[in-house]
């Protein structure tokens, strides 16, 4: 007899997925009633003698999108009513993909003009503005009036008297939505305050330094605080002075300073001052040689020109903010709360503050090791960055978990690259870098760090500091292993499926063009997907389908449906 399998909870966003792209199959019949509608229907129809191509991308995506959701050639797909109010979609942006020669228009939705928490569609089109894909998440937030009940001073006193925190609130906006409350799984009408600078009441919590409140509309009380800015789990670093490495520096007289104005990156020493309680102080000095430049130096910087050049090689993508704008590094940070024995010599640790990368120190007899040594934990910093300024995934349950990996995914990668053959590639992260000799993380096989490598595994814990906010440094692993399948995914021929850099830009764009605040791990499997439907265009049917099933069987085999 078939036993019946008790649903596992594992967090919802209260979001509904749908996807359709050119090049999928089960997308065929849709796209081509679409564009019949649209070739013999006056009301889709772009204008007397006007093609798309004569036309802007946003006004084109506009149109393609309000017709998709119109259409009877989609029924799964229709702007969700509330209280006879029908949701409207505002644009967000529009973005030309050098990857895949696309261009991406996302849309947020609303309803009575309040934003839906978390809900994102992108709709792509393709050289000629010919419709090639919409990718959405949206939201029907029955029964939740729109009106507030307090008002938005109230709810930054609210933000204000939180008893975990100490927030600073002199620059708090507080912004309605209406806001999925995982804990009561329901919506509810909330004001949302972004990047509350905090500090915490309580000595031995880890905190970031910025914090998103949300604040119940109807009851005044804050209802979730959402950490903005990731702290990297614990990690040692590699000897700084084992490595010779090859790095640009600005250059004045005799005197030569840690600053690379073609990448744009430039490199500090915060001098052992605590990035907490000192964060007015950031980034630090300055450094120049003579006197010559410390090992520590020499890795952060090194590590951030090499990241930095990845992004900008491989993944087109100009820095982290995508704007060619200065990334910042400081060296020789020390938390004195969570410093080794509370002694604020070192401080076994490394984060992304929302604006530069912060980095702690271990001492190895009278070696200083910084945490910026291993390429893998720049990378992974850094990429914690890309996503704060793209996706914006929360830090907490499965949207935290996806950040984790998507940063661990780009570490692995980035740290690797230089081997062309993954089946050569080392998979741990922060290898023998912890004080027991173990790997932080294993990619190819989690559980043996500790980490679920299936949904039937996942870690159910509180959104709290204690619980890893929901487990994101857990369940990473689960999604960290669907990338693994993906990257050693072969042919008959026993040949890889994707090559390094295939995977590297398909889960760059999943990220960044179809991924929100509160994305699942069953969207990022449909956004991966999607993307492969869009990279691979130019090839053969046969080919997009073997690439398509492969995406498929490894999030399937973690149990990602
Ligand atoms: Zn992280």
């Amino acid at each position: 007899m078939a036993r019946k399998l008790a649903k596992k909870k594992t967090y919802s966003n209260g979001l509904q997925g749908f996807s359709v792209h050119t090049n999928a199959l089960g997308s065929k019949a849709t796209i081509s009633s679409l564009l019949k509608e649209r070739a013999s229907s006056p009301r889709f129809a772009f204008g007397k003698g006007v093609t798309a191509e004569a036309l802007d991308p946003e006004t084109i995506a506009r149109a393609y999108l309000q017709q998709t959701l119109a259409s009877k050639a989609a029924p799964s797909f229709t702007a969700p009513v509330v209280a006879k109010v029908e949701s409207e979609f505002k644009t967000i942006g529009t973005e030309a993909i050098p990857l895949t020669g696309t261009t991406t228009v996302k849309f947020r939705q609303t309803l009575n003009k309040i934003p839906v928490y978390g809900a994102l569609v992108t709709v792509e089109l393709d050289e000629k503005n010919q419709l090639l894909g919409i990718n959405s998440s949206i939201g029907t937030p029955k029964g939740v009036s729109p009106i507030a009940r307090i008002s938005a001073a109230e709810a930054v006193t609210a933000v204000s008297s939180h008893p975990e925190y100490k927030a600073d609130v002199t620059n708090a906006v507080p912004r309605l939505n209406y806001f999925y409350d995982v804990a009561k799984s329901k919506w509810t009408l909330a004001f949302i305050v972004e990047d509350v600078p905090v500090a915490k009441r309580k000595a031995h919590s880890r905190i970031p330094v910025l914090m998103d409140y949300v604040v119940d509309a109807g009851s005044g009380k804050v209802i979730a605080t959402i950490p903005r800015t990731p702290t990297m789990a614990i990690v040692t670093a590699v000897d700084c002075l084992e490595a010779n490495r090859t790095f640009q520096v600005k250059t004045s007289g005799n005197s030569k300073t840690l600053l690379d104005s073609t990448l744009n990156v430039q490199t500090f020493d915060f001098k052992k001052k605590d990035p907490e309680t000192k964060p007015e102080a950031l980034p630090g000095s300055a450094i120049s040689n003579p006197p010559s430049f410390s090992p520590s130096a020499v890795s952060a910087h090194a590590n951030a020109s090499e990241v930095s050049s990845f992004m900008r090689t491989i993944l087109m993508r100009n820095n982290i903010d995508g704007a060619g704008g200065m990334m910042i590094s400081s060296i020789n940070c020390i938390q004195v709360s969570e410093s080794v024995g509370g002694l604020g010599r070192e401080w076994i640790n490394a984060f992304w503050n929302g604006k530069q990368m912060v980095y702690g120190l271990r001492l190895k007899g009278r070696t200083v090791l910084s945490l910026s040594a291993d390429l893998d934990v720049v990378a992974h910093e850094m990429m914690h960055g890309v996503t704060d300024k793209t996706a914006k995934l929360e830090y907490r349950f499965q949207s935290g978990a996806i950040n984790e990996s998507y940063s661990d995914i780009f570490g692995v990668i980035v740290h690797n690259f230089s081997k062309p053959d993954q089946g050569t590639w080392d998979w741990s992260i922060g290898a023998g870098l912890q004080p027991n000799g173990r790997p932080f993380r294993n990619f190819q096989n989690p559980p043996e760090e500790g980490q679920p490598d299936n949904m039937k595994d996942f870690v159910v814990s509180p959104d709290t500091d204690q619980g890893d906010n929901g487990g994101v440094h857990a369940n990473s692993g689960i999604h960290n292993k669907a990338a693994y399948n993906v990257l050693s995914s072969i042919k008959p021929d026993g040949t890889f499926i994707f090559t390094p850099r295939d995977v590297a830009i398909v889960f760059y764009l999943a990220l960044t063009q179809h991924l929100s605040r509160t994305s699942q791990f069953s969207d990022s499997r449909r956004a991966v997907i999607q993307t492969v439907r869009t990279f691979f265009r130019a090839q053969s049917a046969a080919d997009l389908a073997e690439r398509v099933t492969a995406i498929e069987q490894a999030f399937d085999a973690v149990g990602i449906n």
